[in-house]
């Protein structure tokens, strides 16, 4: 297996803030970091110069990138940065009940 250059996985990021959704399909892409969180494409642009400096020198300072993935499958991610929700392209198929959990917790 050839680990990618940093160029090629910069060219992926770049790709990525363009075009944060796979074409054809439309289907969701997120940038995985080395240590495992993810991150949106509005949060990859604001830190693109973080994300470069931290994946040439490999420092593990959480913009380290290690790929950029179509989001095919699987429950909601949340971006290590802004939180938004990343949906997968099918979502979560380990999951049969509805989503619609209602958060309360009782403090007693
Ligand atoms: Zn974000």
């Amino acid at each position: 297996m050839n680990q990618p250059t940093l160029a090629e996985k910069m060219r992926a990021v770049r790709q990525f803030i363009r075009e944060p959704y796979a074409w054809p399909g439309g289907y969701p892409k997120t940038l995985l970091f080395a240590d495992g969180q993810v991150c949106c494409a509005d949060c990859a642009k604001e830190n693109y110069r973080l994300i470069r400096s931290d994946t040439k020198d490999n420092y593990r300072g959480g913009w380290q990138v290690e790929a950029v993935q179509i989001f095919w499958e699987g429950p909601v991610e949340f971006c290590a940065h802004c939180e938004c929700p990343i949906e997968s392209a099918y979502g979560d198929p380990d999951s049969d009940q509805d989503q619609d959990q209602d958060q309360d917790q009782d403090n007693g």
